[in-house]
């Protein structure tokens, strides 16, 4: 097996015993992404020359004795809407194309303080918004397993390094799925944690109530690890994120599944869902059975005012979030402009692309006096509603499992015509932001087309755990498959 197509728990055991360097590694981490990346296009930038210094750094820390954290000279990529100091963080927009931050994510700054080694900035739907990273303004990824599909998104470009082999590790965000959503479509294992539970410092804001970082990777091992390190309260910087002990999710693994209650919710198995994905989640509960698991079916009645929920929510907070690009402060200036105004309007026009401009529409007409009470406030009103949802469920059982999303990695194009459609393909994963829950996605099969299949654990809050340990007994249980593709 070569180094590129190993899991950062693998390689840290290599890099800790010495028998490989960081330089080693991050060298042919590189070398593979000179293979593949023509084909799959995941990364907006890369830098392998100050990533090999970085390497090289680790490395003499480790020589010299340093105590390392178990991440330390491992290479990882980050999604293009999370600030790096000095780096270009485009959001793949037009608007933030050139936009070279003087500041760090705290989660970026995190990454650099455990050891770990940045080799480039990962594509992604056009701020974040979209499910197929279709809407990114630079470029086209495509999906690991077959390049004629789409490899998911937002966090699109993430998912599919993972998946191709460019890097062990990635960090996306997820406002509705987008770190979720291309897990699944990749085959990788995904993380959404708590709402509040990671820093978002940094994150270029879509939908503010609803983003969060989170991480992505070949195994739910390491994404214990890379969790472990992206967590944790941030008073200076995120008033939103929680003051709690944050324990060590990898260091508690527990991969015992006797007596755990987990939870098939009968509105996700049913009409619209792709009768292969369903097979292939409830198979899945017959193995948690296996395992000693008690399977309880339940409902979440909400669950079908989940979506216009959600977009009306997270386009009214990108329609006052997106509201700073002007033209007049930073980001893209139209050319020519008359006035003040015209300046705004065709800076603006010029530089968010089609669906941005829409979000940004919808947003602001539910906003807007007259329209604010009939969706706006009942949006929110809805949103409790649906946490009261969760929060009986969870009275009944330990964790939830249903499908990421209703069909496998379509085809590039296929959907681009039919916004509404693309809207569809999110009714499994936004009732978990509405709710600040917490959402793990790993492989559970393929489909007859050799596309993977990603199941879906769904915790209480602050159940990262929980959702772990039930991630963790599942892929013991069924083993790693296909880790890289291509
Ligand atoms: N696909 C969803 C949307 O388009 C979710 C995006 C996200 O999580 N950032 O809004």
């Amino acid at each position: 097996m070569e180094l590129y197509q190993k899991t950062a728990s693998e390689l840290s055991s290599l890099l800790q015993s010495k028998e490989i360097s960081s330089v080693e590694l991050t060298k042919a981490v590189f070398a593979r992404t000179a293979q593949v990346e023509d084909t799959v296009g995941a990364y907006i930038s890369t830098d392998e020359e100050a990533a090999l210094a970085r390497a090289a750094q680790i490395d003499e820390k480790r020589a010299a004795g340093e105590e390392l954290s178990p991440l330390a000279g491992i290479p990882i990529a980050v999604k293009d809407n999370i600030c790096t100091k000095g780096t270009a963080t485009t959001c793949a927009s037009k608007m933030l194309e050139n936009f070279v931050p003087f500041y760090n994510a705290t989660v970026v700054d995190k990454l650099n303080e455990e050891g770990l080694v940045i080799t480039g900035k990962t594509n992604l739907d056009e701020f974040a918004m979209g499910s197929s990273c279709e809407n990114s303004a630079l470029q086209t990824t495509r999906n690991p397993h077959n390049p004629a599909h789409v490899p998911g998104g937002s966090s699109g470009g993430s998912a599919a390094v993972v998946a191709a082999g460019e890097t062990p590790l990635a960090v996306g965000s997820d406002t509705g799925g987008s770190i979720r959503q291309p897990a699944s479509f990749c085959g990788v294992v995904g993380l959404k944690p708590t709402y509040g539970t990671v820093s978002r410092y940094g994150l270029i804001a879509f939908a503010s109530s609803l983003d969060q970082i989170g991480p992505m990777a070949r195994s739910v091992e390491d994404a214990a690890l890379l969790a472990d390190v992206l967590r944790g309260a941030d008073p200076m910087h995120d008033s939103t994120s929680i003051p709690r002990e944050y324990d060590s999710l990898h260091a508690k693994l527990d991969p015992d599944m006797k007596g755990v209650r987990i939870g098939l919710p009968k509105e996700y198995f049913g009409e619209g869902i792709d009768a292969e994905v369903s097979k292939a989640v409830l198979d899945a509960a017959e193995v948690y059975r296996g395992l000693g698991a008690e399977i309880v079916e339940l409902s979440l009645p909400l669950s079908k005012y989940a979506l216009p929920i959600y977009y009306i929510l997270s386009s009214a907070e990108a329609s006052s979030n997106l509201a700073r690009f002007d033209g007049v402060k930073y980001g893209y200036r139209t050319q020519k402009a008359d006035d003040l105004i015209d300046l705004y309007v065709k800076s603006r026009s010029e530089a968010f692309g089609p669906e941005v401009q829409r979000r940004i529409m919808l947003g602001t007409y539910v906003l807007s006096s007259g329209y604010y009470d009939a969706y706006y406030k009942k949006a929110r009103a809805a949103q409790r509603a649906i946490r009261a949802d969760y929060a009986k469920a969870f009275e009944q059982v330990d964790v939830i499992l249903t499908p990421t999303a209703p069909t496998t990695a379509y085809q590039i194009g296929e959907k681009t015509d039919d916004p509404l459609q693309m809207y569809m393909g999110d009714i499994c994963t936004v009732s978990v932001n509405i709710a600040g829950l917490p959402g793990l996605v790993q492989p559970c099969g393929f489909d007859s087309g050799r596309m993977p299949i990603g199941m879906q654990l769904i915790g209480p809050r602050f159940g990262e755990q929980k959702l772990l340990n039930a991630g963790l007994a599942f892929e013991r249980a069924t083993g790693l498959t296909d880790l890289v593709a291509l």
